[in-house]
């Protein structure tokens, strides 16, 4: 009899980044007759748009996922496309279309965050002024300080403030 494993907490395959599915290059690949890899990112096989007996069609991916396709018989690859039921746009993935590089940038709303972190500094300055005083701190005074502390460190990470404790 098998105990049961307490660690089976398995990495999700899901939690690979954003990927949204099989590559173009395979999705046309598995639409020609004798595909033969002949490099790293470049293959070979029939072309659909004409009577190939011999693979004169090459293709091949490029880094930024657009895919090339070349018919060496001369056929033109709106033609090569459309004769297995593709789109020139489906030689463009999403990931290959530019778009601006950098960090986003939010608005920082400062106004309503140096509000809310000045009346955090408030319960904090009352917090220690009834500690000073003396006055009892119940678990609930406690809390609220800890969520003082919390709200002006989330107010500053907000701010692109590092904080090292
Ligand atoms: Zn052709």
């Amino acid at each position: 009899m098998k105990a049961p494993d307490p660690r089976e907490e398995k990495p999700s395959a899901r939690d690979k980044a954003s990927y949204t599915g099989p590559s173009n290059v395979h999705n046309l690949l598995a639409r020609l007759d004798k595909v033969k890899r002949t490099g790293p990112c470049t293959w070979q096989g029939c072309c659909p748009a004409h009577n190939d007996r011999g693979p004169s069609l090459s293709i091949a991916e490029k880094d930024d996922g657009r895919i090339l396709v070349h018919c060496f018989a001369g056929c033109g690859v709106h033609s090569v496309l459309a004769a297995v039921g593709m789109d020139i746009s489906d030689l463009f993935p999403e990931r290959a279309i530019p778009h601006r590089v950098g960090p986003e940038r939010r608005p920082f709303p400062a106004a309503d965050v140096l509000r809310a972190v000045g009346f955090e500094a408030m319960v904090v300055a009352a917090a220690s002024v009834a500690m000073l005083a003396g006055q009892p701190f119940t678990e609930v005074d406690r809390e609220r300080l800890i969520l003082a502390v919390s709200r002006i460190q989330a107010a500053m990470t907000a701010a692109g403030v590092t904080h090292h404790g």
